[in-house]
């Protein structure tokens, strides 16, 4: 069977989650909230967790958000990383204030007396540093060498501020290399990877939002995965930061990287579909999205493929005229009419959480 082998690289902590060295690839995400806000800010954070966001990062723009970040690491159920930009203070303050992690850009920190101010910062609370270049906030001296924000200039970048940084006698960093165009994402990260072994957090900036940017994220982050390269994840997509997660989860599956909660696997529906499969997939997929439990679930549309998928799958239901067999485990449990089938499949699924060693409820 084909797996995917993970490069080795250093490990890092980010609160209680390992990053690199052989830990599984963990899950980010963002607050899109407004971090003074400590009440909305930590009830999306409640909502990523429960979508199965393992590390959150969360932008501290000034010092109200350093004070509500405080208040918010007081409560929050995940690790913290404080999102910090042009101003090495913040960085500082939020060190103090219980930060997990700290992200900068050095590029734009303001030289190096100040980026070693916030090493120091990190180094003095015990954390680690996220060095996150981003093809759009590259040097000006890196630009001119290599004619624009390419793959060599971005890689260049990263390598010459983990230099400074380990020169301080610090190396709990781990390195992004961000742009959006997916391609030159995946060719800096493959040089990179090529010449330290820094943990890495992989991502594509700025994929946009929905289909279009889901799909853009799972090439980028797949194809990478798929060569080995990455220790943590974050989708980013435009919109409610949950959905991030439910791809960020697709994507680890599909690459059998880790399992979490359902997959629903349905079938594209035909001319010969003789149920409302796209309406009973989305009330499936809503229903058990709170399952932590990996599980496979199918809903088929008619007798050609449906029996054998469902029959495969954990549970699963294919659709006849008006109708749909019920499977669990591989057995049929029961012929129920269409309106029927989604509380029959629920209630197949809900007796098996509820067993000894079922993970989670409906
Ligand atoms: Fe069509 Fe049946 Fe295949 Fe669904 S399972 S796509 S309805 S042939």
């Amino acid at each position: 069977m084909l797996n995917v082998e993970r490069r080795k690289t250093r490990q890092i902590r980010v609160g209680s989650v390992l990053v690199g060295g052989g830990a599984p690839v963990s899950v980010q995400s963002m607050t899109n909230t407004d971090t003074r806000d400590t009440e909305a800010t930590l009830d999306q954070i409640r909502r990523l967790c429960a979508a199965g966001c393992e590390i959150v990062r969360v932008a501290v723009p000034d010092e109200d958000a350093v004070q509500s970040f405080a208040r918010i690491k007081a409560e929050s159920p995940l690790p913290l990383i404080a999102d910090i930009h042009f101003d090495w203070r913040l960085a500082v303050a939020a060190a103090k204030n219980g930060a997990d992690c700290l992200r900068i850009n050095p590029g734009n920190i303001g030289g190096e007396k100040k980026v070693a101010e916030v090493v120091k910062a990190a180094a003095d609370a015990g954390i680690s540093l996220r060095v996150g270049v981003n093809a759009g906030s590259l040097e000006k001296g890196l630009l001119k060498t290599y004619g624009g924000p390419t793959a060599e200039a971005m890689v260049t970048s990263a390598l010459s501020h983990l230099e400074f940084i380990r020169s301080l006698g610090f190396s709990d960093v781990k390195v992004s290399l961000k742009a959006s165009d997916v391609l030159r994402t995946i060719e800096a990260y493959r040089l990179f990877s090529e010449k330290s072994d820094t943990p890495l957090h992989v991502g594509i900036t700025e994929a946009g939002g929905g289909l279009s940017g889901a799909a853009k994220s799972a090439v980028g982050i797949g194809v990478l995965l798929f060569s080995g390269i990455g220790d943590t994840i974050r989708v980013s997509l435009t919109g409610d930061p949950v959905n991030e997660l439910r791809v960020a989860w697709q994507i680890l599956r599909s690459l059998r990287l880790r399992q979490r909660g359902v997959e629903v696997i349905s079938c594209p529906t035909c001319g010969r579909t003789e149920i409302g499969v796209e309406k009973l997939a989305e009330s499936v997929e809503q229903a058990l999205s709170h399952v932590v439990e990996p599980l496979t679930v199918a809903v088929m549309g008619c007798v050609v493929n449906g029996p054998g998928e469902a029959r495969e799958a954990d549970f699963g239901i294919a659709g006849g005229r008006g109708q749909g067999i019920v499977f669990a485990r591989g057995k049929v449990m029961e012929k129920v009419p269409e309106d029927q089938l989604l509380d029959a499949l629920l209630s197949h699924i809900r007796k098996h959480l509820a067993e000894p060693g079922g993970k989670g409820s409906l």
